[in-house]
């Protein structure tokens, strides 16, 4: 019988990239993809076949979509919304939706699916986080006042903590360009914002950072780590091949 893995976030950038990318290979998972808008979901994908719709915020819905699952894949995050645009040197203003900040989703949101996971017998948890979680003073914290990777700093440690196996991917800044064209590079402690290697921009392309999460699935040594990842930048359109296991080792 094929194994089960449920991804959370299915309809958001990176998670339905994973959840393509595990529908069309055979990586030896069954992909059970969940998202709380079917409407979403029948946009990109083109059906809702074996599709799960829920909230994360309902501990119900998560450990209904996790029955019979081997492995939590958690793409899920709170997405701020502009709301003013910048204007006459003021810098652009953000908030997040109800029931949509940080606190609810990428904290307690999380901790939902972590919980359910633990009483479902989940035997490991792929979680996508963000680099920049060592400086409380990032940026990002103060969009829309949401303190956003503290919270997925939260997270993290409560997913550490949990006693079930942890890949905890903090990728850098997201880019929407074609994957498997750039090398990858793994870090720690935000170590590439502070000095990226050769001056190079620390971010990566969403369908690079869903070829890892992918691998992290079956890779031997992907179990309990937690690490940054960046790419190099693409310098031809040559595809490469990457050694995951070398990576997963180094991370
Ligand atoms: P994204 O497109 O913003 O997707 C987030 C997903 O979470 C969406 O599918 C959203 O559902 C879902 N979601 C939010 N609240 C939910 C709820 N209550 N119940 C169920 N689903 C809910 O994600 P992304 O930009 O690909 O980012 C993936 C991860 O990488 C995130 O953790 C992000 O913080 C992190 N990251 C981002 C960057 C960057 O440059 N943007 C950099 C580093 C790391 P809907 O589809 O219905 O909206």
């Amino acid at each position: 019988m094929t194994k089960k893995v449920l991804v959370t976030g299915a309809t958001g950038r990176t998670g339905s990239l994973v959840v393509k990318k595990l529908q069309s290979n055979d990586y030896g998972w069954q992909v059970v993809p969940f998202a709380r808008s079917s409407r979403k979901a029948q946009e990109i994908f083109g059906n809702t076949d074996n599709f799960i719709f829920g909230d994360i915020l309902s501990l119900e819905d998560v450990s209904i979509a996790l029955e019979g699952c081997e492995k939590l894949i958690i793409l899920t995050s709170a997405v701020p919304k502009m709301i003013t645009p910048p204007s006459e040197g003021k810098p652009p203003e953000f908030d997040f939706e109800t029931n949509g900040k940080p606190e609810q989703v990428d904290w307690l949101g999380q901790k939902n699916q972590i919980d359910s996971a633990k009483k479902a017998g989940i035997k490991h948890i792929i979680l996508v986080g963000s680099m920049g979680g060592t400086n409380e003073n990032h940026p990002l914290n103060r969009l829309g006042n949401g303190n956003i990777l503290i919270w997925k700093r939260k997270a993290e440690q409560y997913l550490m903590d949990s006693a079930i196996n942890y890949t905890i991917i903090r990728a850098g800044g997201l880019l929407d360009k074609p994957d498997g064209k750039r090398e990858l590079l793994v870090g720690k402690d935000d170590e590439f914002l502070a000095s990226p290697p050769n001056g190079i921009p620390t971010s990566i392309p969403r369908g690079d950072v869903a070829n890892m999460v992918i691998q992290a699935l079956n890779n031997p040594f992907a179990k309990n780590k937690a690490f940054d990842l960046i790419s190099q930048p693409e310098n031809d359109d040559t595809s490469i091949s990457i050694d995951w296991d070398a990576l997963f080792q180094l991370a």
